[in-house]
């Protein structure tokens, strides 16, 4: 088995950043803004703190590429914020001071290089915050390429009583989900489009991180009768990889022309979808970037399918941008 140990590793670290974020949240947090206007909560810097301390021990020599930084927590005066993460990640690491609480989480400010980590370590905060769904992503990329992919989506439920899934997918070697509670891992697949129930069509909650109209519009296209399935964060990758959608689109808002996705907000769920049989790439057809920046400059919303769609909701996109 390839990347054992570090799939062993990293996926202890999102069990357990997973179980800091269910307990931030039984306390009900307040949200914080960061510079951006974008929400970020104490569950966002303890998670980031308790994986970059797990990856920082075990890989050294590998740089994590995080979505948070300590700055904005360095300048508060009060230093309540601090105090705070600090006592949540005390629940799980007890002897963790506020001084190396704030290192872990800026470890994650490592450069995009040949061989590293890239960290959400609570995508979809906005849905955090609602109550609704979230996830902890974490991949390895390596020679441009994900080799690794973690998600942890403490609140999804999967046709099943049963809540919170961890998906694991190592490149090669298939996509895998567990309850976040234990127990045996099942193999992904992919749905076809012969299963009219289970061929639906996933999208963002928030419409002003997509183009709602012209998702919906494709998915008529391509033959999707249904109203869309709407899903905070990549969550909306495990339900594309375990066949309870067919179709996950994510266009560009006209409002945001200057918006470029992130990695760690695709790395992890990409390969999760890839290796239960999908296709992921942007609008265009073209391939993800993981490699060149934490930023996809040259990449334009991103088409998440079945595989054997795939064509079909590129060449269907391609028929209505040139109207
Ligand atoms: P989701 O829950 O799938 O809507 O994705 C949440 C992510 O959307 C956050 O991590 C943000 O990085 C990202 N985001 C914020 N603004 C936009 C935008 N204008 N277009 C696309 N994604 C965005
Ligand atoms: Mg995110």
């Amino acid at each position: 088995m390839s990347y054992q140990t570090e799939k062993e590793i990293a996926i202890s670290a999102v069990i357990e950043a997973a179980k800091l974020c269910e307990k931030v949240r039984q306390d009900i947090p307040p949200a914080l803004e960061k510079q951006d206007k974008s929400p970020v909560t104490v569950a966002d810097f303890g998670s980031q703190a308790i994986i970059c301390k797990a990856l920082k021990e075990a890989f050294p020599d590998i740089p994590i590429v995080g979505e948070e930084d300590a700055t904005e927590i360095r300048q508060s005066t009060s230093g309540d914020t601090i105090k705070k993460i600090t006592d949540y990640v005390r629940e799980i690491i007890p002897s963790a001071t506020t001084d190396q609480v704030l290192d872990w989480i800026d470890y994650g400010n490592g450069k995009v290089t040949n061989k590293f980590w890239t960290l959400d370590p609570i995508d979809g905060t906005k849905g955090f915050l609602r109550q609704d769904q979230y996830a902890i992503a974490l991949a390895l990329i390596e020679d441009g390429e994900v080799k690794l992919g973690i998600m942890g989506c403490p609140a999804l439920k999967l046709g099943t009583e049963e809540t919170g899934f961890i998906f694991v997918a190592v490149k090669g070697e298939g996509s895998y989900k567990m309850s976040l509670t234990g127990g045996e891992w099942s193999k992904l697949q992919v749905v076809s489009q012969e299963d009219k129930t289970r061929f639906r069509f996933v999208e963002s909650v928030e419409a002003s991180h997509g183009d709602q109209d012209q998702q919906n519009a494709i998915a008529k296209a391509v033959g999707i009768t249904t109203n869309s399935v709407r899903v905070d964060s990549q969550s909306k990758y495990g339900i594309v990889a375990d066949g309870e959608a067919g179709l996950y689109l994510r266009l560009p808002n006209p409002k945001y022309p200057n918006y470029r996705e992130n990695i760690w907000d695709h790395a992890a769920g990409s390969i999760v979808v890839e290796e239960a049989g999908g296709k992921v790439t942007d609008m265009y057809g073209k391939p993800l970037d993981f490699a060149s920046a934490s930023k996809m400059n040259d990449n334009r919303g991103v088409v998440v399918t079945n595989g054997l769609i795939h064509d079909t909701v590129i060449s269907a996109l391609s028929m209505m941008n040139s109207q």
